[in-house]
C-alpha cells in the first residue's frame, strides 16, 4: 500500500478534527451536555461524514461537537494523548498535529493559554508512551474573525518553543487571508514555520497571497493551484510545497470525482506534494487508507508512491539531522 522502507508521515492532522466519536460521547456524558441523539449510534453521523458535504463550512460543521463537550482542561489533556495513541495505533512514525487552542477553549469559556499548556501536557503524556514523534503546530481559526485571532496567537507565541508552525485554517471563502497580515508578520518575528490552508475554497490568488504576504513555505490543499502554471512554477522554484488531503477534499466538495484529483497534476509539474489524512476521525479514515486511495483510484504506481513519502520527509519542519533520523528507523 505504501512503501514500508520509508516512514509514514502526516503533516496535515487536525488534532480537534480527530476527537474520537466515543470520547466525544463519554466527554458529554461527564459534562452533562445534552446531544441531539440518546443513542451513540443514532449521534455518530452528527460528528463522522457518510458520504460527503456540500461543501467546506458544512463539513467544518461536523468538528463542532467535537470541541463542544470541552469542558475543563483535563479534557483537552485527554484529547491531546489520545491524538498521540491514534498516531500510533495507525503506525505513523511521525505527525505534525494542529490545533485551535481558541476553537477548543470558545464553547465553555476556557482560558486559550491554558487550552495551549493542557494540550501540550496531554501530547507530552502520549509521547512518553507512544513510540510516535510528534511536533505541534497551532492554528488561527479565520472564522472568528481578526480579533479573535490575536487572542489566539498571543496565546500560541507563549508556548513558542512547543510549537513548530503557526497556520491560517477556516472559512477561507469569507476571511481572505488578506485580513491577517499582521499576525503572520507576527509569526515570522517568532521565528516558527508557516503553513496556510489556501486554494481550498478559494482560488490561485489566496496561494498567492499566502506565499507573498503571509510567508507560507506550505500550503493547506492547495487544489487551487492546479489551475495556474505560473504559480506552480513558482512554487516549484521557490521550494513550497502542498500538502494534499485526498478524502478530505472529496467529502468537502472541493473535489467532485477523487480520480482527478490534482495531486497527479503536482507530481507531474515536479512540486513536493505529500499525502496527510485532515480530520481523521471526522472522516472516519487513516493515512494508510489515503495510500491505498492514491493506488486504486488515481493510478499511483509504487514510483510515484515512494516519490509522496520523500516528499513528506523533505517537506516536514524537522531539522536535516531528525530527517535523517526519521529516515533510518525503516532500515
Ligand atoms: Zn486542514
Amino acid at each position: 500500500m505504501f512503501n514500508n522502507q520509508l516512514p509514514l508521515i502526516d503533516l496535515h492532522r487536525h488534532l480537534d478534527g480527530n476527537i474520537r466519536p466515543k470520547t466525544i460521547w463519554q466527554l458529554a456524558q461527564k459534562n452533562h451536555i445534552q446531544l441531539p441523539e440518546d443513542n451513540f449510534e443514532a449521534f455518530l453521523p452528527h460528528v463522522q461524514i457518510v458520504e460527503s458535504e456540500a461543501d467546506l463550512l458544512a463539513f467544518l460543521k461536523k468538528l463542532d461537537w467535537g470541541v463542544g463537550v470541552i469542558k475543563t482542561l483535563d479534557d483537552v489533556v485527554r484529547i491531546g494523548f489520545e491524538n498521540v495513541e491514534d498516531a500510533s495505533i495507525a503506525n505513523i512514525d511521525y505527525a505534525e498535529l494542529r490545533f485551535s487552542p481558541y476553537y477548543m477553549a470558545m464553547t465553555h469559556n476556557l482560558p486559550i493559554e491554558g487550552v495551549v499548556e493542557a494540550l501540550i501536557e496531554g501530547v507530552n503524556l502520549g509521547r512518553n508512551k507512544f513510540n510516535t514523534k510528534i511536533n505541534l503546530m497551532g492554528i488561527l481559526s479565520r472564522t472568528f474573525g481578526v480579533e479573535h485571532c490575536q487572542s489566539e496567537l498571543d496565546a500560541l507565541l507563549a508556548y513558542k518553543n512547543d510549537l513548530v508552525a503557526i497556520d491560517l485554517a477556516g472559512d477561507e471563502y469569507n476571511f481572505p487571508g488578506t485580513l491577517f497580515e499582521s499576525h503572520f508578520k507576527q509569526v515570522q518575528d517568532a521565528g516558527l514555520n508557516v503553513s496556510v490552508h489556501a486554494g481550498e475554497a478559494a482560488g490561485p490568488e489566496s496561494v498567492w497571497h499566502a506565499i507573498k504576504k503571509l510567508g507560507a513555505t506550505r500550503i493547506g490543499h492547495g487544489v487551487a493551484c492546479a489551475t495556474d502554471p505560473v504559480l506552480m512554477d513558482y512554487m516549484r522554484e521557490n521550494n513550497i510545497s502542498i500538502e494534499s488531503c485526498l478524502t478530505s477534499n472529496y467529502q468537502t466538495g472541493t473535489i467532485k470525482d477523487l480520480s482527478v484529483h490534482p495531486v497527479k497534476t503536482f507530481l507531474a509539474n515536479g512540486l513536493t506534494v505529500c499525502l496527510n489524512t485532515d480530520d481523521p476521525a471526522v472522516e472516519n479514515i487513516e493515512l494508510a487508507g489515503e495510500f491505498q486511495v492514491a493506488r486504486e483510484v488515481l493510478g499511483f504506481n509504487d514510483e510515484q508512491i515512494t516519490q509522496l513519502q520523500r516528499n513528506a520527509v523533505q517537506m516536514s519542519f524537522l531539522s536535516d539531522q531528525e530527517k535523517q533520523a526519521l529516515l533510518t528507523i525503516k532500515v
